[in-house]
């Protein structure tokens, strides 16, 4: 498996295809990158990016990209629902990017696409490619997509997210677990917000639900409003639609008056169901892996399913780059990731994450770049 004549197709232009992609083409691999959407649409969510996240983002080049895209917030603080009491604070002072080695960014998740975008060889994106079909040939793997269009690949990389087609190729349709709540999401001027300034990233927890809030610009300029509350089964054909301002603010009216004129300010709403997929231990099988949501899926409870989803790529690319053939490659893979991503699926699911004193420094000082790969058995 020599670089330059392994063909790879990432199916996918998420986190972690683009991720995986930038990574791969450095290495010096032929790759092509297939999105079903027709362009990258303004989706109204921030996510945020822990300095793990930052230090694979640091190998594209776009460090300082996002640095001026986003905002490095001062702290990540936990409140009380009820008496507003802080439970937990870290703060990402110069002594925090030192002990994590790198910064911590918030970001509006299309700004994000945008730099990511500029990681890649220009031309090997190809939009308007909804994979539908994927058959192993003599020696390559055929892909065909919606539009009647082909292509072939020597290796094909499934980050086609939750619902991933190339998944549902290698073991069958299974619908994403529906985990009985959805998100509530706005963004908002910060101008519309009453009283004092806010702070820069706070989640706030009540009882059975919680809600984020968190800048995504360094002007401060907008607010970005993340609610998980119960909600009866999902039965919409789309996976976001609008939701109501009224139900947004009935839903934390209960909560103290300092997250409530935040949520006051908000304007329009949309609701996700929120959805996990339950682990699995097999994320490839011959010349076809998969990584981020495609094969670990998590709630989004310890903002870390993007996060990880970067990981799998460093890992993924390193892998490919270093073993003689796929099958060995995505053993390594498998090998280092699923322990470490099991414990974010465990935590995920417990929504127990910096709510008090936690040890973090497993998660956020991991340099996916240089940790140690794990020999396949
Ligand atoms: C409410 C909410 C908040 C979150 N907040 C955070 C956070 O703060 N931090 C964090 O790290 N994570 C967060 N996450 C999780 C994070 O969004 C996901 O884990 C991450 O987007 C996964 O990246 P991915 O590239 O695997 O998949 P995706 O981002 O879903 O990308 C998959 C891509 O594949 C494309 N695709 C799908 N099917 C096909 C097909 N058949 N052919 C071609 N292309 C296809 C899609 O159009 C899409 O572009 C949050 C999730 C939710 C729901």
């Amino acid at each position: 498996m020599t670089p330059a004549d392994t063909r790879i197709a990432v199916v996918g232009a998420g986190l972690a295809g683009m991720t995986v992609a930038g990574l791969l083409q450095r290495a010096g691999f032929p790759v092509a990158v297939y999105e079903q959407a027709p362009f990258f649409a303004r989706i109204g969510a921030g996510i945020i990016l822990s300095a793990n996240a930052i230090k694979v983002l640091r190998r594209l080049d776009l460090e300082a990209k996002l640095v001026a895209t986003a905002i490095a917030p001062a702290a990540f603080v936990s409140r009380a629902w009820d008496t507003g009491a802080t439970t937990y604070r870290l703060d990402f002072d110069v002594e925090a990017e030192a002990r994590f080695g790198a910064p911590f960014l918030n970001v509006h998740r299309a700004d994000l696409h945008k730099v990511l975008e500029t990681a890649l060889t220009p031309g090997s994106l190809h939009f308007g490619h909804s994979l539908v079909g994927l058959e192993q040939r003599a020696d390559h793997m055929r892909l065909t997509f919606g539009s009647g269009q082909t292509a072939v690949a020597d290796i094909v990389i499934g980050a086609d997210g939750i619902r991933s087609v190339v998944r549902e190729f290698l073991f069958g349709a299974e619908p994403p677990r529906y985990t009985g709540r959805i998100a509530q999401r706005a963004i908002f001027p910060t101008g519309r917000i009453l009283g004092g300034p806010i702070d820069d990233c706070t989640k706030w927890w009540g009882e059975d639900r919680h809600i984020l809030s968190y800048f995504m610009t360094s002007r401060r300029d907008e607010v970005y409003l993340m609610g998980a509350v119960p909600a009866p089964p999902w039965e919409h054909e789309e996976t976001s639609r609008p939701g109501s301002r009224d139900d947004f603010i009935a839903a934390f009216a209960h909560f103290h008056p300092d997250l409530r004129r935040i949520l006051e300010a908000a304007q329009e709403v949309n609701i996700w169901p929120i959805c996990d997929r339950p682990r699995n231990d097999t994320w490839s099988t011959g010349n076809v892996v998969l990584m981020g949501d495609a094969c670990h899926a998590v709630r989004p409870y310890m903002a870390a399913g993007g996060v990880s989803a970067i990981e799998d790529a460093a890992i993924l690319a390193r892998c490919i780059a270093r073993f003689g053939s796929p099958a060995e490659a995505f053993r390594c893979y498998e090998a280092t990731r699923i322990p470490r991503v099991a414990e974010v699926q465990r935590i995920s699911i417990e929504n127990s994450w910096m709510h008090h004193d936690a040890a973090v420094d497993w998660f956020f000082g991991y340099d996916a770049c240089s940790a140690p790969l794990t020999e396949p058995r």
